[in-house]
């Protein structure tokens, strides 16, 4: 067996240790002589797996009482509408857009009322993040929406808009439980959990019990209702059973390594190597403005086309696979997640000076 480096923006690399533990358990899941892929959503077995995952998940967040964790499907982009559907009493948001994944939610929000564009960062191929301090935010706003962490252009929000009271809406996906949050200033936090937390097929959403009511709009279908989901801990249907087990052993394993104060210093580390070394190569150059880095995905380019594509060919054959840039930003793009151990950015870095040198 050998496993690369994988640099995949999502579906992504999880930790080692948690596909190991999965595999001894794929035939006979602790004594009970089957798979968590055959059991029943309704048995005692798979309770314990659900009820614990959201209590790890709880922990590891510091999750407060009046807020739900909800673990549904559709991945993040099912939330683009299922948002506005549950949020829009006076069918009217505010949007900012600093991606690609913004701008799907926003124009969704716009099939359901009126979706304001408060800021944007497109004039620039969406590398930085806008100042959002001093927004000018139309007062009957149902919430304020942002991308935290933009996984395609490589930039984060290092500070959380000045929503002006209003209630905040955030797509995490790509930086959940990467560092510490404070839960309580945002009304929903929400991700698709393959970029860093499990398998694909999950989408967390994390919302504050009083956002959760009836009153959605007109037609909403009942399996997208946070109310349904919520009155029912996420088994008004059969959930995605076995990737919520895998989440929860992701959630352990991050307790483990100490928890997301611990995860975030491992990541910073991370980051630190890979943007120090493009910070003074000659040939290579991140894309972002430096404030608004991401520490998950880092982009970066040659600015020549060729030697970019040559690079992405030859660090493939080299076992760093998953870095060509997102079709519509082109170059490279290193998405190191939690669970990108430091030695595959280090050696990422001396194969990229081997490049360097050899290509100068
Ligand atoms: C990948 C991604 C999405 C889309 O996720 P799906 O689960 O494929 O719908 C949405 N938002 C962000 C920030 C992402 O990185």
């Amino acid at each position: 067996m050998s496993r690369v480096y994988n640099f995949s923006a999502g579906p992504a690399v999880l930790p080692e240790e948690v596909l190991k533990e999965a595999a001894e358990e794929m035939l006979d899941y602790q004594g009970c002589g089957m798979s968590v892929m055959e059991m029943s959503h309704r048995s005692k077995v798979y309770d314990k797996i659900i009820k614990d995952a959201e209590q790890d998940l709880r922990d590891l967040m510091n999750i407060p009482d009046n807020y739900k964790v909800l673990f549904l499907q559709g991945g993040a982009s099912q939330q683009f509408a299922m948002i506005p559907m549950n949020l829009m009493k006076n069918k009217k948001a505010g949007y900012i857009v600093t991606g690609q994944w913004a701008k799907k939610a926003f124009q969704e929000a716009k099939i359901y009322g009126e979706a304001v564009k408060l800021a944007s960062s497109e004039d620039q191929t969406f590398s930085y993040i806008p100042d959002c301090s001093d927004l000018d935010i139309p007062e009957d706003l149902d919430y304020v929406y942002i991308c935290e962490n933009n996984t395609i252009y490589g930039t984060k929000y290092k500070e959380l808009p000045n929503t002006k009271g209003h209630v905040l809406v955030a797509d995490v996906s790509s930086c959940f439980l990467s560092e510490p949050v404070d839960v309580s200033k945002y009304g929903v936090i929400y991700g698709g959990v393959q970029k860093n937390v499990g398998p694909a097929g999950v989408v967390i959403v994390i919302i504050r019990e009083d956002l959760i009511t009836e009153d959605t709009l007109p037609g909403t279908p009942t399996m997208l209702k946070y109310k349904t989901h919520a009155d029912n801990d996420s088994l008004y249907n059969t959930p995605p059973c076995y990737g919520i087990y895998m989440c929860g052993k992701v959630f352990k394993w991050l307790k483990k390594m100490g928890g997301l104060a611990a995860m975030k210093e491992h990541n910073e580390e991370k980051a630190k190597i890979l943007y120090d070394f493009l910070d003074q190569s000659k040939m290579f150059k991140g894309t972002v403005v430096e404030k608004d880095r991401s520490l998950m995905n880092v982009p970066f380019v040659t600015g020549n086309e060729e030697l970019d594509a040559k690079f992405v060919k030859e660090a493939t054959a080299a076992g760093f696979v998953n870095l060509k840039g997102h079709r519509t930003v082109g170059g490279m793009r290193a998405s190191i997640y939690n669970a990108m151990p430091k030695e595959g950015v280090l050696k990422l870095v001396e194969f990229m000076k081997k490049f360097e040198e050899e290509n100068a």
